[in-house]
């Protein structure tokens, strides 16, 4: 796997943003043709969810190098990041919900649906074009956005599967996965996430936007001729409705009491948040098991996900040069809650602090962890970087709505003001 390709350390993200710098302006002419080799989009979408780069890094460097019109596209669509990240923070039972209809489905779906999700899954669709993307998804674990629009649409109003199966093979094999922008874009092309709006995957606009070698071998692809495709109306299960945001605080506070940092995928530069205050903390790093031997992550992804992890945590412990650390595999039957608690034992913390767990997997054992240390006497505090206490609470309404009061505020930025100061 080409981990210099699709950046793995916050090092070769940088690099990469350095590049793409140039092609930003060039963006909104160019975003949506699928070239096999990708250079006409950035490829950061793994660095900036493992948070290798920040978000409010990727604008700041955009913006120092260009004016704001000519990037506003590319601009705009990291802020889809953070805006979908916002809309499933004030929602959270869409992602449970999620999680609750693929465990199911996965039980339940009569077995030719389960046969012919493991087929399309595996590329063997017999729609060449399609199943060319199959294939690369679980070569490289990445698609073009446009790639993904595709194929989900085909995997819904082609194939009539399930969304939440197709959303959750997309979950266990990109590099970039992520439970909001990967739920909440399988919702939107399924026609759930703006009501009246369903994504259909069109011939025409395959032979418009790909490039002629993904078209060569025409094997099936009448199946999407413009005519033929028809959008499948599918059923809604979850509430959502908004909720209020949790409050978290955006800094540890300073204690006496021994702390655990626990570094984790969430976050993958806390040295670099407020975080990095910490004086002395003890380092903690648990390889977190998957919940169900089904949620497992395709290769690809783990040996991505091993790399980004290992780059975090070296620099944390550059950053922190603690006396004390763990670093451990989590593959001993015990639940990361429990690893926790032993470690806050053995250690003698009586604090734990960490960058927020949004909502995921991850956070799916929030309630379990907060219990079990708890029980140890150790209080838990989740740190919310700024970024996203500026944004998260926006999310409230349509992406136009909150692109409108973000958009409007960034267009002041100037030198001597922060992306961050004008978003505030
Ligand atoms: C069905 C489906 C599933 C998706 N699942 C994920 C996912 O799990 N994780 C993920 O990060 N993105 C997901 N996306 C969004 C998008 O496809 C990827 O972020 C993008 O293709 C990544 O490539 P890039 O870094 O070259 O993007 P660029 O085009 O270079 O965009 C720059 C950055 O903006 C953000 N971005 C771009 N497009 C979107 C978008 N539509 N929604 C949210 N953020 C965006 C990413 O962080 C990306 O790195 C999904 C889209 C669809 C249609």
């Amino acid at each position: 796997m080409d981990v210099e390709r699709f950046p793995a350390t916050r090092e070769s993200a940088q690099r990469r943003l350095a590049d793409f710098l140039p092609a930003c302006a060039r963006y909104s002419g160019t975003r949506n043709r699928v070239l096999t080799g990708h250079d006409d989009v950035s490829r950061l979408s793994a660095a900036i969810r493992a948070r290798l780069v920040t978000e409010e890094e990727v604008v700041r460097e955009v913006l120092a190098t260009h004016p704001f019109g000519p990037v506003e596209k590319f601009i705009q669509e990291v802020f889809w990041r953070s805006y979908w990240k916002g809309w499933l923070q004030l929602r959270p039972a869409v992602w449970t919900t999620f999680r609750r209809r693929v465990e199911h489905l996965r039980r339940e779906a009569p077995e030719p649906v389960r046969r012919r999700a493991e087929e399309v899954a595996a590329g063997r669709s017999g729609v060449a074009v399609m199943d060319r993307f199959a294939r690369e998804l679980l070569g490289t674990g990445y698609l073009h956005n446009h790639a993904r629009m595709w194929w989900a649409s085909f995997w819904i109003h082609v194939e009539g599967l399930p969304w939440e199966l197709g959303a959750d093979h997309f979950q266990r094999h990109l590099l970039d996965f992520d439970p909001a922008s990967n739920t909440l874009s399988w919702r939107w092309v399924a026609g759930l996430q703006t009501p009246g709006k369903t994504y259909l995957v069109r011939r025409s606009n395959l032979e418009k936007f790909a490039a002629p070698e993904l078209l060569a071998d025409a094997t099936g692809i009448g199946r999407l001729d413009d005519d033929r495709v028809r959008a499948v109306v599918v059923e809604e299960h979850a509430d959502t409705r908004p909720s209020s945001l949790a409050e978290r605080p955006e800094r540890p506070g300073e204690s006496e009491v021994a702390t655990g940092l626990w570094i984790h995928e969430e976050d993958g530069s806390v040295e670099l948040s407020s975080l990095a205050a910490l004086r002395n903390p003890i380092l903690l790093h648990i390889g977190i098991p998957p919940a169900d031997a089904d949620d497992e992550p395709g290769p690809v992804a783990r040996v991505w996900r091993d790399r980004a992890v290992g780059d975090a945590w070296g620099r944390a412990n550059a950053h922190f040069d603690p006396d004390r650390w763990e670093n451990c595999a989590g593959d001993g039957g015990d639940s990361l809650a429990q690893t926790l608690a032993g470690l806050a034992g053995e250690h003698g913390f009586r604090r734990l602090v960490s960058a927020e767990l949004a909502v995921g997997p991850l956070a799916d054992q929030r309630d379990e962890i907060r219990k079990a240390l708890a029980d140890e006497g150790v209080e838990w505090i989740e740190v919310r970087r700024p970024w996203d206490a500026a944004l998260w609470p926006l999310a409230r309404k349509g992406f136009f709505d909150f692109w409108d009061r973000v958009g409007r505020r960034l267009r002041k930025t100037c030198e001597g003001t922060s992306v961050l100061e004008v978003l505030r």
